[in-house]
């Protein structure tokens, strides 16, 4: 069993197009034998009726010297020129006159001693006669005669018990006649003696020998399907006449059936496989399409299938399918949303909409291997509300909020787009500052103290001046990442304690000495 559509779309084509070719052979090879057939019938048919034509011919030619040797007068003017001698011009006139008008090509009478009462002109068909009679007594025979084959019909005329004589008449068999014939069998007569062909209706013909090969004759190496036509006496007479049809034209049109045949096989098998391939292409266009995408979602993706217009059953399937995948993508949209929002809120904090301790502790090392490539230094400026709990004591826990707020966006405003802002504790922020130079770091925190200081917080149209203590420590590159944000965050805190210590609203600086066990702290201020 093969194993796709495509394959058995395929195979169904082939066996369609072998059932076609196979059907087509057969009617082929069974129209040729018809031909064939029908070309023979046709043949014999023809034969028989020239055969009947030539028997009829026989029978007239016999009926019209029946007619005229029993004509009483023409006996008596016989009588009259054998017994009396006078002259024949009475006998000739009596012919003319009553038999004038047969259709035959000679008439001759003679005397039972040979001469010629009538048709004195036709003195070698008198021989012909004479030598006939001598070795036969057959009333009808054919004999050369010119250009032509004569059919000759005789008959004895007798007068009061007396032979006067014969009297014969003539048809003749020359290209007239075979023309005539040829009319209406539309192959070729050949009138063969002693084994040449003396005359015919096709000229190339005279002359030939009468060779036959398997069955056929052969002229000039054509062959020709061939058939008797009887002649009276035909069986001691050296004349025999054929009715002979090409093989060629037989051939020709077995060529034009075959032609014919093949071609429309052809363009039947062109047509079939044309349309299989077609079927198979618009079958297995969308089965393929619908194979590709179901791949790719396998593989994770949710790739964007565009609906067709087209109300077949498969593509009714994609476009379902295509009405699946949007779905699928919508609700992926959402969980990515939400898997965001998730993740966002895990590192941010709620009310601030800063980064979150945790989120430190995530980015540092990042940061930190950035400066030690980079051989930048990574600084932390840690900073304290001043007095905070008052604030929340004589403005209320929300204005503290607000005051917590108002400096989570002074802190994004300055800034500046590489430094991380994080809150790290209730009013305790830090910001994580990657620079080229270790002073930067102090500028940042100089200006994020005086701009808290020039703008103050404002909650329910009251002003809220706010002040906050910075200490500042730098990363010590040569630890362990852990280790550098812990120490980052302790040295930073110990400034900041200095800077509450030495009264508030002021940035310290702690400083590394080779030493770990001591430090300097700078006033920035
Ligand atoms: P100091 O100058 O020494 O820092 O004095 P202080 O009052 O600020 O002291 P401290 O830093 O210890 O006070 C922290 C106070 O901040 C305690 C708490 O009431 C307040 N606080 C902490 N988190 C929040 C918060 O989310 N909202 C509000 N409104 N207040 C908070
Ligand atoms: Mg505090
Ligand atoms: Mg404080």
């Amino acid at each position: 069993m093969l194993p796709t559509y495509r394959l058995r779309l395929i195979a169904y084509t082939i066996l369609l197009v072998s059932f076609l070719t196979a059907t087509m052979a057969y009617t082929y090879i069974y129209s040729r034998d018809v031909i064939l057939e029908e070309a023979e019938n046709s043949v014999t048919n023809t034969s028989l009726l020239l055969n009947g034509n030539v028997e009829l011919e026989e029978k007239a030619l016999q009926r019209y010297i029946e007619l005229v040797r029993t004509d009483l007068r023409i006996k008596e003017y016989m009588f009259m020129l054998v017994k009396v001698g006078t002259d024949n011009e009475a006998l000739k006139s009596l012919y003319d006159q009553h038999y004038g008008w047969l259709p035959v090509k000679r008439h001759i009478i003679l005397s039972a001693n040979g001469r010629i009462l009538l048709g004195k002109e036709h003195k070698d068909l008198a021989q012909t006669l004479k030598k006939h009679m001598k070795i036969s007594n057959q009333g009808i025979f054919y004999a050369h005669s010119g250009n032509a084959v004569e059919m000759v019909t005789w008959a004895p005329v007798s007068y009061q018990a007396t032979q006067l004589g014969i009297i014969a008449l003539t048809h003749a068999i020359d290209h007239e006649w075979m023309e005539r014939h040829q009319q209406y069998s539309g192959g070729y007569l050949f009138l063969e003696n002693n084994g040449s062909i003396l005359l015919s209706n096709l000229p190339s013909a005279e002359g030939e020998l009468f060779l036959l090969k398997d069955g056929h004759l052969d002229i000039n190496d054509e062959l020709y399907q061939i058939r008797p036509i009887i002649l009276s006496s035909s069986n001691n007479s050296p004349y025999h006449l054929w009715y002979a049809v090409s093989m060629r034209s037989l051939l020709a049109k077995l060529e034009r059936h075959s032609r014919i045949v093949l071609l429309l096989t052809l363009s039947g098998a062109c047509a079939i496989l044309w349309l299989g391939l077609i079927i198979v292409r618009n079958f297995n266009k969308p089965l393929s399409e619908l194979m590709h995408i179901t791949r790719s979602v396998a593989k994770g993706h949710l790739p964007v299938m565009t609906q067709t217009r087209n109300k077949n059953e498969i593509y009714m399937l994609s476009n379902q399918f295509a009405v699946m995948l949007q779905a699928l993508r919508e609700k992926q949209e959402e969980i990515d949303r939400v898997h965001q929002e998730l993740e966002q809120s895990a590192i941010t904090d709620s009310l601030t909409r800063l980064y979150n301790r945790r989120y430190l502790q995530e980015i540092f090392p990042r940061l930190m291997s950035q400066a030690q490539r980079d051989h930048l230094f990574l600084a932390g400026i840690l900073l304290d509300l001043d007095h905070f709990k008052q604030i929340n004591d004589r403005h209320g826990h929300l204005a503290g909020d607000h005051c917590l707020i108002h400096l989570a966006q002074l802190l994004r405003e300055t800034s500046r787009p590489n430094d991380y802002v994080f809150r790290i504790g209730g009013e305790e922020f830090f910001v994580l500052s990657i620079n080229d130079n270790p002073q930067a770091s102090q500028v940042l925190g100089e200006k994020i103290r005086s701009s808290l200081e020039k703008h103050p917080a404002a909650f329910k149209n009251t002003i809220i001046p706010i002040t906050t203590s910075i200490g500042i420590s730098h990363t010590d590159t040569t630890l362990k990442a852990e280790d550098a944000l812990t120490h980052l965050l302790y040295h930073a805190d110990k400034a900041l304690y200095r800077a509450k210590e030495k009264g508030r609203n002021q940035i310290q600086i702690y400083h590394h000495t080779d030493s770990k066990s001591d430090s300097i702290f700078d006033n920035a201020s």
